[in-house]
């Protein structure tokens, strides 16, 4: 195994097109990174310049402490799972497996037992006489990923390996993964566009956004300090709500207004760090679970009163989507069984916002500005 760095990599494909604007991120000895991004952020991009695919147009790649950019493929070590699967139809799952280690004229013997070892560890050792077209969707899949295994690879790299797997097999595979993983203590960088994937599987994960690194963090650092307000809003199901906030002042007392509340904010809110201005909007970001529902004759001081727009009701949890003031907010709740939620729509509703979990964001370069639980140490009240 070996660590990996990227460094300001760049990639221009023919016609100009910059789908790659320099780029740097390290993966450490067995750890596993995802790069998680939208469609056409750049993730495969990325990980095909790493394999030697594709020609960086700037930077460097280095394996090992060794510059490899130049280098081709091969001489790079490392192993690769794909999306579909690409094993040969005609041999055998003990032949696919063995097939990159017969390339490197490896003894027999010494392929037996490396085989054995990688079957055993993903559970197929009972299939190891069958041919491809005789296996389920997710032992194929499995298959692929021994392939990969049994090589001494000195990074795997893997794009988005059970995407195409249906979500109970997906789920299965998400844990077995975390356990391979651990198993193989191998150096991962794993592409995927699946959220869950990526926080229930990384070590970090790397947010790619048109090209660029929006951030990089552990999953649940992500989730709690989005840097940014992509980040915010990418990460978290159902995503976050934003909406337009002003800061005003009366009397020396701060308020942010959102609809027909107003938060009143402690002054060290609007003055540390960068200081936030005066009748200069905002936006508020606030995600569904951490907002409540509550009585439309509550006297709760932070409450918002809207118009229930939509409701949809997921087994355990229902989500309301409101209106207020032109704007829909959505509050995630847990699910009453004796309430017929269908009846609910068009009807008053109020919620409760809990001021520690508040973000704002700078509404130009949509920049995280402030993050309520961590700086208004529960001083923040609010005010119908
Ligand atoms: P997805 O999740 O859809 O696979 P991705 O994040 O992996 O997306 P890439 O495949 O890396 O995205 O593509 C990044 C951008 O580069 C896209 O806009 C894509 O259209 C463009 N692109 C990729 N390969 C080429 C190519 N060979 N020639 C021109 N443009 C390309």
């Amino acid at each position: 195994m070996a660590d990996l760095q990227i460094e300001n990599l760049a990639k221009a494909f023919k016609g100009g097109f910059a789908a790659l604007n320099g780029i740097s991120l390290d993966v450490a000895d067995r750890e596993a990174v995802f790069l998680l991004g939208p469609s056409g952020a750049g993730k495969t991009t990325t990980l095909r310049l790493v394999a030697g695919l594709e020609e960086a147009s700037a930077g460097r790649i280095m394996i090992g402490g060794r510059d490899v950019t130049r280098w081709t493929p091969r001489e790079r070590n490392l192993a690769m799972v794909y999306d579909k699967h690409s094993l040969f139809p005609h041999l055998t799952v003990f032949e696919n497996l063995a097939y990159p280690l017969r390339i490197r004229k490896m003894p027999d013997a010494d392929i037996r037992r490396h085989i054995s070892g990688v079957a055993e560890t993903l559970q197929i050792e009972k299939l190891l006489q069958r041919r491809p077209s005789q296996l389920s969707g997710g032992q194929q899949q499995r298959v692929a990923i021994g392939r990969a295994l049994v090589r001494d690879a000195d990074v795997f790299l893997l794009d988005e390996p059970i995407s195409h797997l249906d979500a109970q097999l997906r789920a299965r595979m998400r844990v077995e993964f975390k356990r391979l993983q651990r198993d193989f203590r191998a150096t991962m960088l794993y592409v995927s566009h699946d959220q869950l994937e990526a926080m229930t599987m990384a070590d970090r994960i790397v947010l790619i956004n048109k090209g660029r690194i929006e951030q990089i963090a552990a999953p649940q650092d992500l989730f709690d300090r989005p840097a940014t307000l992509f980040a915010a809003t990418f990460i978290g199901e159902p995503p976050m709500n934003v909406m337009q906030a002003a800061i005003s002042e009366m009397n020396g007392r701060y308020f942010l207004r959102i609809g027909n509340a107003s938060i009143e904010v402690d002054r060290d809110w609007i003055q540390d760090g960068e200081p936030l201005k005066t009748g200069e909007t905002y936006l508020l970001g606030l995600r569904p679970q951490h907002l409540s529902l509550c009585a439309a004759d509550s006297a709760h001081s932070c409450k918002v009163s809207g118009t229930v727009f939509a409701v949809e009701t997921l087994g355990s949890r229902v989500i309301f989507d409101i209106e207020v003031d032109g704007a829909v907010i959505r509050v995630m709740s847990s699910i009453d069984t004796a309430l017929n939620y269908s009846r609910t729509i068009g009807a008053p509703i109020s919620f409760r916002i809990d001021p520690d979990f508040a973000y704002l964001f700078d509404a130009g370069a949509g920049r995280t500005m402030r993050q309520a639980r961590f700086t208004t140490k529960g001083k923040t009240r609010l005010h119908a």
